[in-house]
Formats: structure tokens, sequence, C-alpha cells
């Protein structure tokens, strides 16, 4: 279960219309009790995906539009941000653009290398410029599928 306070989540809009029609991403930030997690800030980090990875020929490899990458010094930047104001990470953002809050094959690959059992995989759907549908999963099965996790709203 994940609750956003309703400032957070409209910066993380925000966000997401700012960089389409790229992706964007960034942390969450707040605290977790049990299987309760509740945001309350989130931390913009930059999009650092520059052809990581060699894909498929036809692939455009720079490509922001459908791949981000998060750098792990953005993930400690966030961290120390986190802790100064005594909260901590307790998941991820990102964006699609003019595709729908489910997650990529590409992201679950990618999930493989960011948190913990409970982490939080918060998608941010797009449509022409145009914050939609925000949607939040879990991995788990050891990491072999998503599960839509519930969301929640909050003044
Ligand atoms: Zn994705």
């Amino acid at each position: 279960m994940l609750t956003f306070n309703a400032a957070s989540a409209a910066q993380l809009a925000a966000h997401a219309e700012a960089t389409y029609p790229d992706e964007c991403v960034g942390l969450l930030l707040g605290r977790l009790e049990a299987d309760l997690k509740t945001v309350l800030a989130i931390y913009q980090a930059e999009n650092r995906w520059a052809g990581q990875v060699t894909l498929a020929a036809n692939d455009d490899p720079t490509s922001r539009r459908d791949r981000f990458y998060l750098d792990p010094r953005d993930y400690l930047r966030a961290d120390r941000a986190a802790r100064a104001q005594d909260l901590e990470v307790v998941g991820v953002y990102h964006s699609h653009p003019d595709y729908p809050a489910i997650p990529s094959e590409r992201d679950r690959v990618g999930a493989q290398a960011i948190g913990g059992p409970s982490f939080a995989f918060v998608i941010q759907s797009v449509r022409a410029g145009r914050a939609a549908e925000l949607a939040a999963w879990l991995l788990v099965d050891e990491g072999a599928r998503f599960e839509q996790e519930d969301m929640t709203l909050w003044p």
C-alpha cells in the first residue's frame, strides 16, 4: 500500500510533463511502516540514459522516449536528501510518454538493480504532454513479474 501526499503527486506530474516526450526519473522519499509506504517528497533525478546497453539493430540507442537510466550517484544524492529530512527512499518513479502506466519488460529487468522487496515502482503516464494516470507496482516472485500496488492520495 502506497499513499502519496497531493503536493508530491503534483510535483511528480509536473516533472513528467517537463521532460516529455522523454521519460523522467526520480526517487520517492517518505516513511515505511510494515507494508505501508507514505510518500512525503520526491527527488527529481536526471534521465542519464545514453545508450549504455546495445539493443536491437533498428533501435535508436540514445532515445530516452521509452527508457531511463538512474545513475547510482543520483540514488545516493536522493538518499542523503531523504536522511536530511528524516525520511528514507521508499521507491522510484519514471514516466511513460504516450504509453500506459504499465511496466515494460525493460523496466522489469532494470528494476532488479534498484531497491529491495517493498520498494515502490511508480509510473506516471503522459499523453500528448499532459500527465495522465499514475500507478504503483511491486516487483514480486523474486523479480519475475510486477504486481500492481494499491495507491491513494491525501491532501
Ligand atoms: Zn517504463
